[in-house]
């Protein structure tokens, strides 16, 4: 436990295989040191002597292999050190997974794509990061694909993406995302149009896929995905979904044995389902707190991150000028569809919105598309499966001069002129 004091902090002294958790109390920031010894946090190694800082709601884990000294100062909701952790497991997965890279460069096959699943609050994404932690740090390059639309590691919630990872990712502020590949999907439950969740989960794979084909070490490194924590329904079909498209050969399945035996019957029988236990470190977090971490993702996506700053840009934009879409016409029922077309159509039809009063504070994809691409169903495809080059959000509408004012990372113009509107909303309070 806490012990003496050091420059105002708590010293924690772990034994091997332990790890201190804490989280930091709302409006508060704590300041972690490694004294002695050996210490990662998610699969991040600490450096000696060097403070590293945790904002508001942050929830840690400092894991030691073989014992270390930790500081510790500010104000922490829980701060305590537990020897019953499940890390000895993961390390395990990790191992096997790297024997079967091993195994891919000698047979010059490709490497494991992994899936990681279970509900909510279970440590899916900690899990992920720790093993493409692990990966990177062998010298792999795995990539993290991203399919949690509610908490998006990557991007800004509503969103599906992709990342290679070629570096662990910082102690504070995760993975670097230098060059994601991302795809509007436009809310933050997949439920809201499980059609175009399962139609970008299959352009991720596509797009993984070619890659592997001209990229040796992408293909070796394979992929971790991270998964929704909606395990039911449609939500399950979804997993069964993106297990076929990426051709998965591992799941691992935290927590829940009954999806667990789900998945054992319904994935082919080549494919490893394993089930791990949860950390008893994860933290339940409630919806309000889930709120807030998606509205600390997009403010961080303008504004920067506390070491890098951004400054964005507030400019007007001509309605004249853009084109703004939503994804998927209200459902009507298949009784009143037109002949010929199925639900499937109007998920993934393309709806022209013209820009009013209700648009503000809404967050908009900046679709990649060219702007001069052919018309017709072919554009409207492409613009589904194109990926975003950014997100500005809607500050105001004057529809009578028909401009709307947005905030944009980089100064007008905006790159492109196809606009794809999310559900979320996003109020800059700066
Ligand atoms: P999921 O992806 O299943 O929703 P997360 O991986 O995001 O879950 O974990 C939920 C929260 O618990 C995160 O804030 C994470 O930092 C925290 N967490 C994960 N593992 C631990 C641990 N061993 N000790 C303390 N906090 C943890």
């Amino acid at each position: 436990g806490g012990g003496a004091g050091t420059g105002g902090g708590s010293r924690f002294d772990l034994e091997k295989e332990t790890e201190l958790r804490f989280e930091v109390e709302a409006g508060e920031r704590v300041q972690l040191e490694l004294l002695s010894g050996l210490a990662e946090v998610f699969g991040s190694e600490l450096n000696r002597n060097k403070k590293y800082t945790f904002g508001a709601g942050s929830k840690i884990a400092v894991f030691t292999w073989q014992g270390c000294s930790l500081s510790l100062s500010g104000k922490t909701e829980v701060a305590y050190v537990s020897k019953d952790t499940p890390m000895l497991l993961y390390l395990n997965t990790h191992a096997a997974l790297e024997q079967m890279r091993r195994q891919a460069e000698k047979d010059n096959e490709r490497g494991p794509r992994v899936m990681v699943v279970g509900p909510t609050d279970v440590g899916k994404s900690t899990v992920c990061r720790l093993l493409l932690n692990y990966a990177v740090r062998l010298g792999r390059r795995p990539t993290l694909v991203e399919l949690d639309v509610g908490q998006s590691s990557v991007s800004v919630p509503g969103t599906m993406s992709a990342l290679y990872i070629e570096r662990p990712a910082d102690v504070e502020e995760g993975f670097s995302v230098q060059a994601p590949l991302v795809f509007h999907f436009g809310s933050t439950s997949p439920g809201t149009n499980i059609k175009l969740y399962n139609k970008l989960t299959s352009c991720l794979a596509e797009v993984f896929s070619q890659r592997c084909e001209v990229n040796r070490k992408a293909s070796v490194g394979g992929c971790i995905i991270n998964t929704c924590g909606w395990v039911k329904g449609s939500g399950y079909q979804a997993l069964v979904h993106c297990a076929s498209a990426f051709q998965v050969d591992v799941v691992l399945v935290l927590d829940q044995e009954r999806l667990y035996n789900e998945l054992k019957r319904d994935l082919p029988h080549f494919v490893r389902v394993v089930l791990l236990p949860k950390s008893g470190g994860v933290v339940e977090r409630s919806k309000d707190c889930r709120r807030e971490t998606r509205d600390d993702k997009i403010r961080e996506y303008f504004y920067g991150f506390r070491g890098t700053t951004f400054y964005p840009h507030a400019f007007d934009v001509r309605f004249s000028d853009v084109r703004i879409y939503k994804i998927g016409a209200p459902s009507i029922p298949d009784s009143c569809l037109p002949l010929g077309m199925s639900q499937d159509d109007t998920q993934l039809k393309l709806v022209p919105v013209s820009p009013g009063r209700d648009l503000t504070h809404h967050v908009l994809s900046v679709s990649c598309v060219e702007d001069d691409a052919e018309g017709g169903e072919s554009r409207s495809r492409g613009i589904l499966e194109s990926p975003v080059c950014g997100f500005i959000v809607v500050t105001a509408v004057d529809t009578q001069a028909q401009v709307m004012t947005v905030l944009a990372p980089a100064p007008r113009p905006l790159p492109r002129h196809t606009l794809l509107i999310m559900d979320i909303r996003f109020i800059d309070l700066k």
